[in-house]
């Protein structure tokens, strides 16, 4: 059957953002891959335990990587250490990529989570720097291919080429 596809479940529309929103993707490739059954959607915040909407957090002392190895932390702006709900969500949604025969993930940049090429830098001032959120760090260490809703031509090639 076909690979399924990770995706971010607010660029699907669910309203499960930090502040009670969503991200809808409009996207004909996203379309066609609904109607062939691949798409598996996930929102690791939500599975990691955190309620909707919750207070913004950021990554602070380094990038998604770091928290996986114990480095950073990821923390609201009130100072509440969320790590722990963030690497259980990550886990969650290695796990369900995994039961998906997933290779390819699209999420959501800039989240702390599912950001694959920049997320802010844990001052909450709107500051980005180069580096991935929890979840794609670790689908990536387990050759998870992860893209963001600007690339939805490009994970289809590589699922193609799949
Ligand atoms: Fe979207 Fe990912 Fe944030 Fe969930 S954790 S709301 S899927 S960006």
């Amino acid at each position: 059957s076909d690979a399924g596809v990770l995706v971010s479940a607010c660029l699907l529309g669910r309203k499960v953002r930090y502040d009670g929103g969503h991200s809808q993707a409009e996207s004909a490739i996203l379309a066609r891959w609904k109607a062939e059954g691949r798409i598996c959607v996930f929102c690791p915040e939500v599975s990691g335990g955190l309620p909707t909407p919750r207070p913004p957090a950021e990554i602070v002392g380094g990038t998604g990587a770091d928290v996986l190895d114990g480095h950073a932390r990821v923390v609201t702006e009130e100072g509440q250490d969320v790590t722990a709900s963030f690497v259980r969500g990550a886990h969650n949604a290695l796990r369900a990529a995994l039961e998906a025969g997933a290779k390819v993930a699209v999420l959501k940049s800039k989240s702390p989570s599912c950001g694959s090429k920049t997320i802010y830098d844990g001052t909450f001032s709107g500051t980005r720097l180069a580096g991935q959120g929890v979840t794609a760090a670790l689908l990536g260490r387990h050759g998870i291919r992860v893209f963001d809703e600007a690339e939805f031509a490009a994970a289809d090639a590589y699922l193609r080429g799949q």
